[in-house]
C-alpha cells in the first residue's frame, strides 16, 4: 500500500501470468498513472532463446530493447526482424512500451532488468532453505547489516563534500567533456530551443556527427536521455552553457545523496532478551508427526533455465548436489550459517 498510493511507480518483472493479472487489475492500484508495468529484457531474451535457439538474434533483441533513441531502435529492430519472419510476430505479442526503452516514456530510469531486485536476493542468499526461525533471524540481521553499510557509505560521500553519487558525477563529467565539442544554433532564446551538431569521435571517427534538438523549457532532447534518466545529456549541458544556465538544475532529485540518505533513515532496533518478550497469545501449532519429512535433503522444484547458467559457470558441476552451474564452495543447496 505504501507503494501503490504514489503516482508513477515502475514495476519491472518477468512475464509471469500471475504478475500480469495482478498488475493490470485496477483494484490493486498498479494501473497507470500509479504503476507502470515493464518487463525484464533478460527474461524476454531468455524466453525468446528457448523458442528460437538463436544466440545472435537474442543479443540483437537485447541491444534493440536497450536503445534510448527511436531512430536507433528502428534501425536495430529492422535488422532483428530481417533475421527470421517469425521474430516480428513473436515480439509483436508483447506491448512495445513494456520491452523497448525508446518507447518506455521515461519510467524505467535505464533499468532494463530485474537485477535491482536480485541485489536484495543476494543479501538473502543462502537463507531460503533454513528452518523458519533461522530464516527470520538471518533475514533480519542481513537487512540490518545492509542498512548500516549503505548509511555509512552515503555519510562518507556527504562528508567528502559530494552532492551526488559517484557514478552520477562520473557520468555527468563524461558528458560535460563531450559537450565542449558540440556546435550550437539558437532557434528560440526564450523557449530554449537549440539545435546541436555533435563532433565526430572514436576510431576513424565512426561515432558522433549527429544532430539533436534541445528544448530546455520542456527539459527534453531528441537523444531521449533527459526524458529517460532525468539527467542533462551532453547536448543539454552545451545548451545550458550557451544560455548561462546551471546544468545541475536538470539532475533529478533522486540522485542527490541527501535524498538517498532518507532511504536508510529508518532504524532497526536490537532484539531484546527473550525474558522481555510479551506472552504469546495465539493458539500453539502442534506438528503432525505423520507429515514429517523423509530422511535426506528435499529435492528443489525450482525450474532452471539458461539464465541460471553463466558463461563462466557453464562447465561447472557441484561435487555435493551434482547439479551444474556452481561448485561445492557456492552450492545453494547446502545450508551455511
Ligand atoms: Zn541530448
Amino acid at each position: 500500500m505504501h507503494v501503490t498510493q504514489r503516482v508513477g511507480i515502475c514495476l519491472i518483472s518477468d512475464r509471469h501470468a500471475g504478475i500480469i493479472a495482478a498488475a493490470s487489475d485496477p483494484r490493486n492500484g498498479w494501473t497507470e498513472p500509479y504503476g507502470y508495468h515493464r518487463f525484464c529484457v533478460r527474461h524476454i531474451a531468455s524466453n525468446f532463446h528457448k523458442t528460437h535457439k538463436n544466440m545472435k538474434a537474442k543479443n540483437l533483441l537485447i541491444h534493440t530493447a536497450s536503445q534510448t533513441q527511436k531512430r536507433k531502435f528502428d534501425k536495430y529492430f529492422k535488422k532483428f526482424v530481417q533475421l527470421d519472419s517469425e521474430y516480428a510476430a513473436w515480439i509483436g505479442r508483447i506491448p512495445l512500451e513494456q520491452w523497448a526503452l525508446a518507447h518506455d516514456g521515461g519510467h524505467r530510469f535505464d533499468f532494463m532488468t530485474t537485477n535491482l531486485g536480485e541485489c536484495m536476493n543476494n543479501v538473502l542468499k543462502g537463507a531460503r532453505q533454513v528452518p523458519i526461525t533461522a530464516l527470520v533471524r538471518l533475514t533480519f540481521y542481513r537487512c540490518v547489516k545492509y542498512f548500516v553499510e549503505h548509511r555509512a557509505y552515503i555519510n562518507a560521500q556527504l562528508g567528502a563534500g559530494n552532492q551526488y553519487t559517484t557514478d552520477i558525477i562520473e557520468k555527468i563529467q563524461n558528458w560535460a567533456e563531450r559537450a565542449g565539442g558540440h556546435q550550437l544554433r539558437q532557434f528560440h532564446t526564450g523557449l530554449g530551443i537549440i539545435e546541436i551538431k555533435t563532433q565526430f569521435r572514436g576510431w576513424q571517427a565512426r561515432k558522433g556527427g549527429n544532430q539533436h534538438t534541445v528544448r530546455l523549457n520542456e527539459r527534453t532532447c531528441t537523444c531521449n536521455k533527459p526524458q529517460q534518466y532525468i539527467l542533462p545529456c551532453s547536448h543539454v549541458i552545451a545548451a545550458c552553457a550557451s544560455m548561462h544556465l546551471n546544468y545541475t538544475d536538470f539532475i533529478g532529485e533522486w540522485y542527490k545523496l541527501r535524498n538517498q540518505e532518507l532511504v536508510y533513515t529508518p532504524q532497526f532496533n536490537p532484539v531484546m532478551h527473550d525474558d522481555y518478550w510479551p506472552e504469546f497469545q495465539f493458539p500453539h501449532v502442534v506438528p503432525d508427526m505423520s507429515k514429517l519429512r523423509k530422511k535426506g535433503r528435499p529435492k528443489t522444484h525450482r525450474i532452471h533455465n539458461e539464465m541460471d547458467i553463466t558463461e563462466s559457470s557453464r562447465q561447472l558441476r557441484c561435487g555435493l548436489c551434482r547439479q551444474e552451474g556452481h561448485n561445492r564452495k557456492n552450492c545453494p543447496n547446502i545450508t551455511r550459517y
